[in-house]
């Protein structure tokens, strides 16, 4: 199927339209994890690897009623850790992980999480990706956090660059940061929703501006 000019046209030339649509089609968009701290962010985006955001809203409902700060994670036996967090799976892993974060924060930064993406990268077991979501959603600091439905979404509407950190690049030169926010999370529904690996297209809000070859029909 040729493309339209609309479709082949630059993505700094997409890149608006496809935010607004993206915006009313998810009027909902935002973090699905629920938290009221940064350290609750950080702790539940650490479970959710691998995970579904509604199955650890219900473990952390009675985990983030029992551990306040980082030091009751450091402090925590990890058996018994392992225990209160399994249902969110690799509970092994994960429960070591926040233990040691926890730890390192204490050591480090007080117990209190740092905002900026140095100190937050700096922790055992935090990468970009949770970096990103910890700055924008805890913070306000403008961030693009890239999960694989961004990753998928913001690749097949051309919008990325090439090499490390292509997507997050490729994105941040294309919105300003006040959008920062509002793209990570339309793109992550989007990605969930409609632009999943077998892609929903006769039902996307932005079919008529994605250059993807391999639409559905
Ligand atoms: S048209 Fe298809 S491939 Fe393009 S963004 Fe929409 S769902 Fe994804």
């Amino acid at each position: 199927m040729a493309l339209s000019a609309t479709q082949r046209a630059p993505a700094k030339d997409r890149s608006r339209p496809v935010l607004q649509r993206l915006a009313k089609a998810y009027p909902d968009w935002g973090p699905t994890l629920t938290f009221t701290s940064p350290l609750e962010l950080l702790v539940a985006t650490i479970l959710a690897a691998q995970a579904r955001d509604e199955r650890i809203n219900e473990i952390t409902r009675s985990l983030f009623a029992k551990y306040r700060t980082a030091r009751d994670y450091a402090r925590a036996p990890q058996e018994r850790l392992e225990q209160e967090i399994r249902a969110s799976g690799f509970f092994r892993n994960k429960a070591k992980a926040i233990r040691t974060m926890s730890a390192q924060l204490l050591e480090e930064f007080d117990g209190e999480v740092p905002r900026d993406m140095e100190g937050l990268t700096s922790l055992h077991g935090v990468g970009r990706k949770t970096a990103s979501i910890v700055l924008g959603a805890a913070f306000g600091v403008p961030a693009i956090a890239v999960d694989r439905h961004v990753e998928r979404a913001a690749s097949r509407l051309r919008m990325n660059k090439k090499g490390t950190d292509g997507t997050e690049r490729g994105l941040a030169a294309l919105y300003p940061k006040r959008d920062w926010y509002k793209v990570t999370w339309t793109f992550v529904l989007h990605g969930r929703r409609t632009c999943m690996p077998t892609p929903a297209c006769p039902r996307c809000p932005i079919r008529d501006l994605c250059p993807y070859p391999r639409k559905t029909l």
